[in-house]
C-alpha cells in the first residue's frame, strides 16, 4: 500500500532548502516539502526532462495535392460516365452492383440530386419512348 500525500509529515527545516538536495530529505523523511523545495525540485525536473528530450521526429507533412476522391466522388464519376455512354437507371445500378432503388438512396444521401434527377428522369423519358 502506498502513503497518501496526506499520510505525509509536514516538513521540517532540512538545511538544504530551497535546493533539490533539501526535496529529496523532505522526502526521504516522509514530509511534504516545503515551497522552496518543491520550487526546486520541479525545476530540476523541468531542466532533467529538457536536457533528456529526444528531439522530436518531423510529422509527416500531409501531402496537398489530389486528395483521394471519397466513394460518393468515385460513384458519381462513373454514373456520369454510364450516362454519357446512354446508359439507363437499370444498367448503371448494376454496373455499380446495387438495385436502382439503392442506387437512388444513395444519390439521394450523398446530395447528388442532380444525378438521381438525370439518372432516373433519362430512364423515365425512355420509357416514355417505350425502349424500356
Ligand atoms: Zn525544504
Amino acid at each position: 500500500m502506498t502513503a497518501k500525500a496526506t499520510d505525509k509529515l509536514p516538513p521540517t527545516d532540512t538545511g538544504r532548502c530551497g535546493e533539490y538536495a533539501g526535496y529529496r530529505r523532505h522526502r526521504h523523511r516522509g514530509q511534504h516539502p516545503c515551497t522552496p523545495c518543491a520550487q526546486a525540485a520541479a525545476d530540476y525536473d523541468r531542466a532533467r526532462r529538457a536536457h533528456t528530450r529526444k528531439p522530436r521526429p518531423p510529422k509527416p507533412q500531409p501531402v496537398e495535392e489530389d486528395p483521394k476522391p471519397t466513394p460518393d466522388e468515385i460513384r458519381a464519376t462513373e454514373i456520369e460516365f454510364l450516362l454519357g455512354c446512354g446508359e439507363g437507371e437499370h444498367a448503371i445500378a448494376k454496373a455499380l452492383g446495387v438495385k436502382p432503388g439503392s442506387l437512388r438512396r444513395q444519390l439521394h444521401r450523398d446530395g447528388r440530386h442532380d444525378l438521381n434527377t438525370r439518372v432516373f428522369a433519362y430512364a423515365a423519358e425512355h420509357r416514355q419512348q417505350g425502349n424500356r
